[in-house]
């Protein structure tokens, strides 16, 4: 049986689906008497949860890095929520019902209220609450928490997958993950895209427990799942898998070598990351340096603002993993679809068009020149950037100047290390930045063309929402031409001017970027080799 989901992480995979169940559906209501004693199971229980969590935090930190571990805080965080708590011990109370018929009550209420909300980051907390309460409750009821290592190797189906869940999956033993649910920016297709495993979500009610040791087939990239294949079907994604593996082995003689077409011409292929681990996978996947640090994913993994000494850590971090070859780190970039509930930002109608990234910068001073400190110190430790995002105007480089300028100036002063010659550059991601980009190349030290944010202003099209994507067109004249007139802009003031939005690694448009004179393409770390074969074998 064919089934078609939406692949959210390439490759082929075959092998028996192990489906996990929800065990917040089947807690059934226990009558009880003595309503302070259940409250105390609850209470207990709540501990015990919040010590195995941090466990996890352990080991995921071990495993994928400290940022992949912030997570957890979360959960504890809920655990320790006083409406989550009193939500729990009314139930018990009102209904004199089991603690863990209350806690999935809760559970599933929280979720419902997170689910319902906008901002994908919130709705992304209702599989968090759910993933805690389900430890609670599977430790009142004296079982073993679902463990997430498998001796067979086996695809992982369920509903959607819980990160505490998702982060500890072993390579090595999760072929793949099937999901009735999800979004490609749920946690379960970040970690399937860090680790490699290929991934489909939102195969729908398609999916369920009759799946269960049922034997399959599937393409993460295409979406495409064969139930039951037939040893025809077998034959083909075998053949797919073989080639696949072939044209990786294949981009190995790539390795090292410059990205330069047949005719000479060079271009950069840096790396796209979002915390310290992803820049290890950039430097295994031959980066020439880092192209975009997303540095907002520390504070979007943080339950208060980070310090200056955290951040540092990981800046400097980045820097030494990728041994004084460029990182460029953009500077913060929340608001919109990134909102971090500690910055109290007001609720916006567009919040697209409203206050974010380097605009929070310039309301906020102070956070953006701890981040800067950062930045500067870091710059001690390997060879560093820094790049403003969301630039309008000129007047807003000028200010981040300022203040970049008050930092160093202050660092002057206490004598601390950094490099004086840390560069400047913007993030060319509105129309505006692309058509006075003559005016902002005078102050800016370089280029990275943002073109996902460049799509969504100059065509209009919100790239959060699925339904309008028959009307985004890659090659949109009007985006080609806002690039041409960036770059452009660029070469004439004697800066450099790169891509670093997903339409880099579109291998149907490198051409044209270097026909127009792109210096340099930041990717996601896997697409930099195949990138890297496109352009060796182009004229
Ligand atoms: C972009 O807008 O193209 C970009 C690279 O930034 P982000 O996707 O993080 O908004
Ligand atoms: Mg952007």
């Amino acid at each position: 049986m064919n089934f078609t989901g939406k692949g959210v992480s390439r490759g082929v995979a075959m092998g028996r689906i192990h489906y996990i169940g929800q065990a917040m559906d089947i807690v059934e209501n226990e009558p009880i008497e003595n309503v302070e004693h259940e409250i105390a199971r609850f209470n207990i229980a709540r501990a015990e949860a919040a010590k195995q969590i941090g466990e996890i935090a352990v080991r995921t930190s071990n495993k994928l890095g400290k940022e992949k571990s912030l997570l957890f805080e979360v959960h504890q965080m809920m655990l320790e929520d006083l409406d989550y708590r009193e939500s729990v011990e009314s139930i018990i109370a009102s209904e004199l019902c089991c603690a863990e018929h209350a806690v999935s009550e809760t559970a599933k209420e929280f979720s419902q209220v997170f689910s319902e909300m906008d901002d994908p980051y919130m709705q992304a907390r209702a599989a968090d609450v759910l993933d805690v309460s389900r430890r609670v409750v599977e430790i009142l009821q004296g079982k073993q928490h679902q463990q997430s290592f498998f001796a067979q190797p086996v695809i992982l189906a369920g509903q959607d997958f819980a990160p505490s869940e998702t982060a500890l999956l072993d390579p090595k033993t999760t072929l793949a993950l099937l999901t009735v649910g999800g979004s490609a920016n749920s946690h379960t297709a970040i970690f399937a895209r860090t680790m490699g495993i290929p991934a489909v979500i939102g195969l729908g009610s398609a999916l369920g427990e009759s799946w269960d040791g049922h034997f399959c087939v599937i393409d993460g990239e295409t979406g495409e799942v064969i139930l039951d294949p037939t040893p025809e079907e077998i034959e083909v994604i075998e053949k797919k898998r073989a080639a696949q593996i072939e044209s990786i082995q294949r981009l190995e003689a790539f390795r090292g070598k410059p990205a330069q077409t047949k005719s000479g011409r060079r271009v950069e292929l840096f790396a796209n990351v979002g915390n310290v681990r992803d820049a290890a996978l950039a430097m295994q996947n031959d980066a020439e340096g880092i192209g975009l640090f997303r540095s907002e994913f520390l504070y979007l993994e943080s339950r208060d603002y980070p310090t200056e000494d955290e951040q540092l850590q990981a800046y400097k971090a980045v820097a030494e993993t990728m041994q004084g070859r460029m990182v460029v780190i953009r500077t913060l970039d929340i608001g919109a679809d990134k909102q971090v509930k500690y910055f109290n930002l007001p609720v916006e109608e567009n919040p697209a068009m409203g206050l974010r990234a380097l605009r929070i910068c310039l309301t906020r001073p102070e956070v953006f020149k701890t981040q800067l400190r950062a930045i500067y110190r870091a710059s001690a430790f390997g060879r560093v950037a820094i790049m403003l995002p969301m630039v309008a105007s000129l007047w807003e480089i000028q200010k981040a100047k300022e203040l970049a300028a008050e930092v160093r100036a202050a660092l002057d002063e206490e004598g601390t290390a950094y490099d004086k010659a840390v560069p400047i550059g913007i993030m060319i991601e509105t129309p505006a930045a692309a058509v006075i980009s003559d005016i902002l190349a005078q102050e800016a030290d370089f280029f990275s063309i943002g073109t996902n944010d460049l799509t969504q202003y100059t065509l209009a099209v919100d790239r959060q929402n699925q339904a309008l994507e028959s009307f985004v067109q890659k090659d949109h004249p009007a985006i080609l031409r806002l690039i041409e007139t960036a770059v452009s802009s660029a070469h004439k003031a004697g800066i450099w001017c790169g891509i670093c939005g997903e339409l880099g690694a579109e291998q149907s448009l490198t051409a044209k970027f270097l026909e127009i004179g792109v210096d340099e393409l930041s990717v996601t770390p896997p697409a930099i080799l195949p990138l890297k074969k496109h352009i060796c074998e182009l004229d």
